[in-house]
Order: C-alpha cells, then sequence, then structure tokens
C-alpha cells in the first residue's frame, strides 16, 4: 500500500497514524449537494436517480438512494452508474455513441445529472474515458485515476475546473495498491495490466475467439455527425495505466475492472494482490480483449478466479465499436459460460449476464439486497 492524501478527517488520521492507507480528497456528500441544488437541478438529479436505481430506490424529494440496496446501472461498454450504501458514483465515463447513436439511451447530460461524487476510472482509453470531461464539469465530480488520466480529463475540460484524485500514475508498479473512501464507501484500487495479445498458452490451450459481426445496431441506430466527431476526437486519448477497483461497505464488497491483461505471463504478482484481497460478492469485469483471438477469455477468467466473488457480471462485450470491433454481446454468453467451466463448481461465480441494448439503464438487473 502506499499512503497518500487524505478524503476524512478520520481518513486522514488513520493516514497520520501510519496505517499506510492511501485515501482521496474531499468529494461533497450526497446530502449537500442535493440541499444546495437548484430546485430544477434538484428535480432533474431526482428524475435521473430513479432512472438509474429504480423509482422504488430513490427518494422523491431529496434523491437520496435506500442504503440497504445497491443498485447498478449499465450504460455501454464498462461504463455503471452505482449507487451504494447511500453514496452514487461512476465506474468510467463514457456514452458509447459515434459508430451509431442512440443505441445506448442516455446522453452525458443525464448521467452528470445523477450528481455522482466521483467517477472511478479503470484506463483513459476513449471508449472508457471520453465523456469524464463533460460529466465532470457538469457535476463537480471527482475524477479518479492515475495521475495521467487526472491530467487528460483536466485537458479536455479546458479551462473549466476539474477536481482529481490521483491514486500513482501510468509508471506505478502492478500489483500498487491504494486505499481511499468515497462518501460511504471504502475502496481499495489495484495497479494492474491493459489486455493485450500474449504467446499461445500451452497448458491452457483456447480455440481463437473471434464473434462473428454484427451490423444491426449500426443499421437500426445510423451515427450522427456529431456523434461521430465526438468519438473521432477521441480516439487518440491514452491509456494511461490501469486501475482495477474493489469497493466496500458493511456487508457487500464490489469488484470492477475494465481490461483484463495477461497477469500470468507478465505480472502474476497482481494475481497474488488480488487473491489477498477479501472475498468480492459481485465482480462487474470486462471480457472483451485483445488477447481472445489467442488465448480466448483465458485472462478474463484469471481475474474471476482470483477476486472469488459469488456473482460475475460480464462487460466490454455489447457493440460499443464498429462491425468488426464488437459485436452484439449475446456472441459472448456461450464462450463465457464454457470458459467458467475451468473453474471448479465449489469455486464458479454464478453469472448474471448483460445484454445489449435490453439491459442498458435496466436497474432491476442489477440491484442487490444488502
Ligand atoms: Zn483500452
Ligand atoms: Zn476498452
Amino acid at each position: 500500500m502506499k499512503p497518500d492524501s487524505p478524503l476524512t478527517r478520520r481518513a486522514l488520521v488513520r493516514g497520520l497514524a501510519g496505517t499506510g492507507v492511501a485515501v482521496a480528497a474531499t468529494v461533497p456528500s450526497l446530502d449537500t449537494s442535493a440541499a444546495t441544488a437548484s430546485p430544477t437541478s434538484r428535480r432533474a438529479m431526482v428524475r435521473a436517480r430513479q432512472r438509474f436505481f429504480g423509482k422504488s430506490n430513490v427518494h422523491p424529494r431529496t434523491g437520496a438512494v435506500r442504503r440497504d440496496r445497491v443498485v447498478l446501472s449499465w450504460f455501454g461498454c464498462t461504463s455503471f452508474a452505482v449507487a451504494m450504501n447511500g453514496t452514487v458514483l461512476l465506474l468510467d465515463a463514457w456514452v458509447p455513441r459515434g459508430q451509431h447513436s442512440g443505441y445506448v439511451p442516455t446522453d452525458p447530460d443525464e448521467v452528470a445529472g445523477l450528481a455522482p461524487e466521483a467517477i472511478l476510472l479503470g484506463h483513459g482509453h476513449f471508449d472508457h474515458a471520453a465523456d469524464v470531461a463533460p460529466i465532470a464539469t457538469g457535476c463537480g465530480a471527482v475524477v479518479v485515476g492515475t495521475a495521467e488520466h487526472c491530467a487528460q480529463a483536466r485537458e479536455h475540460a479546458g479551462e473549466e475546473h476539474v477536481r482529481v484524485r490521483r491514486l500513482g500514475s501510468v509508471d506505478s508498479p502492478p500489483g500498487t495498491t491504494y486505499r481511499f473512501r468515497v462518501g460511504n464507501i471504502g475502496a481499495t484500487a489495484v495497479k494492474h495490466l491493459h489486455s493485450a495479445a500474449s504467446a499461445p498458452d500451452a497448458e491452457d490451450p483456447h480455440a481463437p475467439l473471434v464473434p462473428p459481426p454484427d451490423p444491426s445496431s449500426v443499421v437500426e441506430n445510423p451515427p450522427t455527425p456529431s456523434d461521430v466527431l465526438d468519438t473521432a476526437s477521441h480516439l487518440p486519448d491514452e491509456e494511461g495505466g490501469c486501475l482495477l477497483y474493489q469497493l466496500r461497505m458493511p456487508g457487500f464488497r464490489l469488484a470492477w475492472n475494465n481490461s483484463a491483461g495477461p497477469l500470468e505471463d507478465e505480472a502474476p504478482e497482481v494475481l497474488e494482490v488480488l487473491r489477498g484481497l477479501p472475498r468480492s460478492d459481485v465482480h462487474v469485469g470486462t471480457i472483451q480483449g485483445f488477447n481472445q483471438p489467442v488465448n480466448g477469455l483465458r485472462d478474463p477468467r484469471m481475474y474471476i478466479e482470483a477476486l472469488r466473488a459469488s456473482v460475475f457480471v460480464p462487460c466490454h462485450h455489447d457493440d460499443w465499436a464498429v462491425p468488426g470491433v464488437s459485436t452484439n454481446g449475446a456472441h459472448y454468453e456461450k464462450p463465457l459460460r464454457a470458459e467458467l467451466q475451468r473453474i471448479p463448481k465449489r469455486r464458479r461465480p454464478q453469472v448474471r449476464f448483460l445484454t445489449d441494448p435490453a439491459d442498458y439503464i435496466r436497474p432491476g438487473r442489477l440491484t442487490f439486497h444488502v
């Protein structure tokens, strides 16, 4: 673990006490932002939260989300709005568009309207972080990521102020761990690796996984010129290192990774760190990656095995890009279930499979009782 600067006074005291706990920047509490918002923006916030987290889970006047539910709402690729222990945050921040328009039924304005306290970034590529600047400037959320992720968010926001919380840098060694708090949630971030092709694994051989292209999302949802331009302008965005997060509240742990690198070949120490984390209840993880034409879903499976969650939720398998780069997520269901057969039954998680576009912004699909 690596010490860092404080999020709360309690965390500061803990840090000063030499626990080595790394903690994040101050973020406004949900109640404060609700109280200071104009009636119009508060109504928009309540509306957005009711849509993303379910009407029965959100207070109709304050927008507070009930604490005995953990609710995730998928808005494409690896981006999720999360309500946990009353705290609202985002995991990644991109509404997929450009190759199509309107396939994911929301936009950055509505996502900013959720008034998340923080945006946790897994890495900086456009399919994860292209909407960080408009969302962060729209709601004041703290951007959490490596120094490079934070610099990129600020650069894209131009002169506008974006609050950031840096967790190391692209050069931090894989396996470096950071602890911090966001609102009512404790969090651990682990530096890991972006997906990449590696040599064929002779001991754990796989057939190439190349799902067939499916142009239906593009044909049925043709892109607008402004969406094409917006996404094109983010194509050069840098990775800036990869972070995996585990979020904690009493009685529940959620793990999320937006890329899955060839850890076994290049950074086995990260697998050790993941095995050393307390077991997760739910793991939301990418399954698409650059190694799948060589080693199938081996790398995502290694993350799944190491994190030991009861429930696994796949992401990044949906049709977020042009045909040939992505396809409808349904094509991944059989390969994923087959891959998980390689995990002994008693340790194999249940799969809560997400289908695009039906499961976008469908909170009932990812609501967990605590
Ligand atoms: Zn990437
Ligand atoms: Zn990606």
